[in-house]
């Protein structure tokens, strides 16, 4: 029971007899949020003392040497079960990997040093070869420089000779990690247990995940996206496990009576975040129908036996000939492997060729899994495919512009995910979701550029950094304003063109900013990169405030905390629509205040801004708009799309938290929900009134805001009673979703209806006498 201290239990009573009315309640809400959030002070900044007193070191390799391919052995002594011996008294297992790799590089500036990467490995022998000539260059043995950057340096006796083309061997020898890092050991229980501890089931698998920074982990390499090379490798592993690698296996046989060896086709030239291998007892795999390229899903054994890789199968080819289709260039290789993992640091990793994924985001067990989950898989898998091209073919050339890949994977994974299951139409929810991530992150004074200077970016940790909602949810936003201001035909063209022109190569934003450009032919004043810019180098998105009495219009950076003061000013592509016309559009170039006859209501008409949400910022109105746009919510909401009915919501309670609106009316965009049975209105009310119902946990308003909530709900739940009381739910996707919105809600309000039932199924449950087991549905 939340625990009330404030104000005296006189006022506390009145809010129980206020509360008989639903809106008064509302305006109870609004008067309890003012004082609670007046006073607050935000907790002032540390200040750090400056402790430098020397220049940081050189974090970037020098560009004198450039990779052409790796030659790789790598064995894990790992075995996949632990087998007792007799008269042996120690496991067997063992965590260690030996191997050795030569890299062909060219020089392009003569030097007598040689700079490479290595973290928490021992690395030896040093053997430095003139591929001209034949012979030996006398090399030191190498040196780990003890910061930051990891670099493993070798002194020469001469010089390497620009223009020359060399090799260097190394040995060496490291951990296989139990962190998930580098190149890492899973485990998991074939069976069940036969007793507690019982070892016999347990099985124990390698696998590598080196982005960004985790190569330098597993063999000595020029571990930057730039730095690309072909790799050929193979892989010895113990008898009874298969080796899988990004390219094809090329020969596979046996050494001796523990080990055998198995060796790949090279890749294409790629950065070395995308190499990658796996050694397991996974035998079998799901093939998909293809064309070109042999697309095949492993998982533990029983989970292939019992079919839960089939759907994740059925819909990868899929989702690779939609991508070859609509970029018109071939997937860079032939044959695309997935392997679902017990353990795996993200939800999954685009290895080119063998993509990893967490076991829960790639399985589906029919009948257990809920029909929901068939959406994440789809999503993870369209994300992971998209990066084959944007990432793998055409990759960044540094960490400070991840979005190119991250951006462009998230925002291409909407039209697959669209394409290969129509109706789950959930491509409206999943830009819905990616809009809130980054408005939330973005609207924090601590956020960052989209695309901030190389500089800034440059330790291991920095770059992990990057990987956050800016450059993946943002990243999309930008992408998708983007092509909604040039139109999706000449969008489409342009990144062929992009695809086309760096096809092997590195990019940086403005030559996607020129091929666009290119293929749009069109000479207006403002070109993409002008028009972009402000949008990946400025920390932020803006909020725009029309005043339709007058017409004007401005806009500002958009901060939660709203007395930070910020002279930052975007182009803005606004598309607007009145009660009486269809959508147009117009730009506001400039800060603002300046008066738009487009945004004057001449007869009392509403003014909406920013339709289906296709620009990256908030909007804001005068109060008598505002009012209109509300009204019309509640008398027909139809005439409003359901991106803007969501955004509306949204953009007024976010606009409220940040003291820019009334929190009254921010509460007020919610009244039209006891009607509202679409799906993207009910999702922004729900996120943002639990926001609110957190603000007021523990406080006088909770009754009100309560029995608020109960009023709204119970439109909703009654719609879904027949179907929640059955335990069915209904076929369409969308309202799978809002059947969940609707019962969360409700029962959390305190509905009693929801109460009751879910007593009754929760005790039918118990009667049923059926034991849980989760044990092994792991
Ligand atoms: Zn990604």
């Amino acid at each position: 029971m939340p625990q009330y201290a404030g104000m005296s239990k006189i006022i506390a009573g009145a809010f129980a007899l206020l509360s008989a009315s639903a809106i008064t309640g509302l305006i109870t809400m609004v008067i309890i949020y003012k004082i609670e959030i007046g006073p607050m002070k935000p907790t002032p900044r540390p200040t750090l003392a400056s402790t430098t007193t020397s220049p940081p070191p050189v974090m970037r390799l020098p560009k004198n040497l450039k990779p052409d391919s790796y030659d790789i052995i790598i064995q894990p002594q790992l075995y996949s079960r632990i087998i007792e011996e007799v008269n042996v008294t120690t496991p067997n297992q063992t965590l260690l990997f030996t191997g050795n790799s030569t890299v062909h590089f060219h020089c392009v500036q003569g030097t007598s040093s040689i700079y490479l990467h290595s973290k928490d490995l021992t690395v030896s022998s040093p053997r430095v070869l003139d591929k001209a000539t034949n012979e030996q260059i006398s090399a030191s043995q190498p040196v780990l420089h003890q910061d930051e950057s990891n670099f493993l340096e070798i002194q020469l006796d001469e010089s390497l000779k620009a223009g020359g083309n060399y090799s260097l061997f190394l040995a060496f020898e490291g951990a296989i990690s139990d962190n998930l890092e580098g190149l890492y050991v899973s485990t998991y229980i074939e069976g069940s247990l036969a007793y507690e501890g019982d070892t016999n089931a347990e099985r124990f698998l390698a696998a590598t995940n080196l982005e960004p920074t985790d190569a330098r982990r597993l063999f000595p390499c020029f571990d930057e996206p730039e730095m690309k090379a072909v790799f050929r490798v193979t892989i010895i592993h113990r008898r009874k496990t298969e080796a899988l690698s990004n390219g094809m296996r090329s020969v596979s046989n046996i050494i001796d009576d523990d080990w055998k060896y198995t060796r790949f086709f090279p890749t294409p030239k790629m950065s070395t975040y995308l190499f990658a291998f796996t050694v397991s007892e996974f035998e079998k795999s799901v093939e998909s129908k293809s064309n070109r390229v042999k697309i095949k899903t492993y998982a533990r054994p029983e989970a292939i036996a019992a079919g839960h890789a089939e759907y994740a199968a059925n819909i990868t080819g899929q989702i690779l000939s939609y991508f070859e289709d609509h970029l018109e260039i071939e997937y860079g290789m032939n044959k695309l492997d997935q392997i679902a993992l017990p353990d795996l640091v993200s939800l999954a990793m685009e290895n080119w060729g063998l993509v990893t994924y967490q076991e829960g985001v790639l399985l589906y067990e029919e009948g257990i899994s809920s029909l929901l989950h068939k959406e994440v898989i789809t999503s993870i898998i369209a994300h992971e495919l998209a990066h084959q091209w944007f990432g793998n073919m055409v990759t960044m050339k540094w960490w400070n512009e991840l979005w190119l890949n991250e951006g462009f994977a998230t925002y291409m994974s909407y039209f697959a995910v669209d394409k290969v299951e129509p109706t789950f139409q959930i491509k409206d929810a999943l830009i819905m979701y990616d809009l809130h991530m980054a408005f939330e992150e973005d609207a924090l004074a601590s956020s960052h550029p989209l695309s901030p200077p190389p500089q800034d970016v440059e330790t291991t940790s920095e770059v992990i950094g990057m990987f956050d909602a800016i450059s993946y949810s943002k990243g999309a936003m930008v992408l998708r304003m983007l092509a909604d201001f040039v139109g999706e035909r000449v969008f489409t063209n342009g990144i062929r063109m992009y695809l086309k022109t760096f096809k092997g190569g590195n990019t940086e934003q403005n030559d996607l900013w020129d091929s666009i450009q290119l293929v749009r032919n069109d000479d207006s004043h403002l070109s993409i990169s002008k028009m972009m810019e402000p949008w990946t180098t400025q920390t932020g998105y803006p909020v725009i405030t029309i005043d339709t009495d007058n017409g004007e219009i401005y806009q500002k950076r958009f901060l939660f905390n709203n007395t930070a003061e910020s002279s930052l000013w975007w182009p803005i592509p606004i598309r607007y629509m009145t009660e009486d016309s269809e959508p147009s559009f117009v730009w506001l170039d400039v800060r603002g205040p300046v008066k738009k006859e487009e945004f004057i209501s001449k007869s009392g008409e509403w003014i909406l801004a920013n339709i289906n949400c296709a620009g990256y910022y908030r909007v804001n109105y005068n109060l008598e708009n505002w009012k209109r746009l509300l009204t019309q919510l509640e008398k027909d909401p139809d005439r409003i799309p359901p991106m803007n009915r969501g955004q509306l919501v949204d953009d007024a309670f976010n606009l409220a938290r940040a003291k820019l609106l009334d929190v009254a009316l921010a509460l007020n965009s919610t009244r039209f929900l006891s009607k509202e049975r679409a799906y993207l209105p009910w999702e922004s009310a729900e996120r943002n009134l639990k926001y609110f119902v957190l603000m007021f946990d523990r406080s006088e308003v909770y009754g009100p805001m309560q029995l608020y909530l109960r009023e709204k709900i119970r439109g909703l739940y009654d719609f879904f009673r027949n179907e929640t009381d059955t335990s069915t739910v209904p076929s369409d996707h969308t309202l799978q979703h809002n059947q969940i919105i609707a019962i969360d809600v409700a029962c959390s309000s305190g509905l009693p209806e929801c109460i009751e039932m879910a007593q009754e199924k929760f005790a039918a449950w118990m009667d049923t006498n059926r034991t849980n087991s989760f044990t092994h549905q792991q």
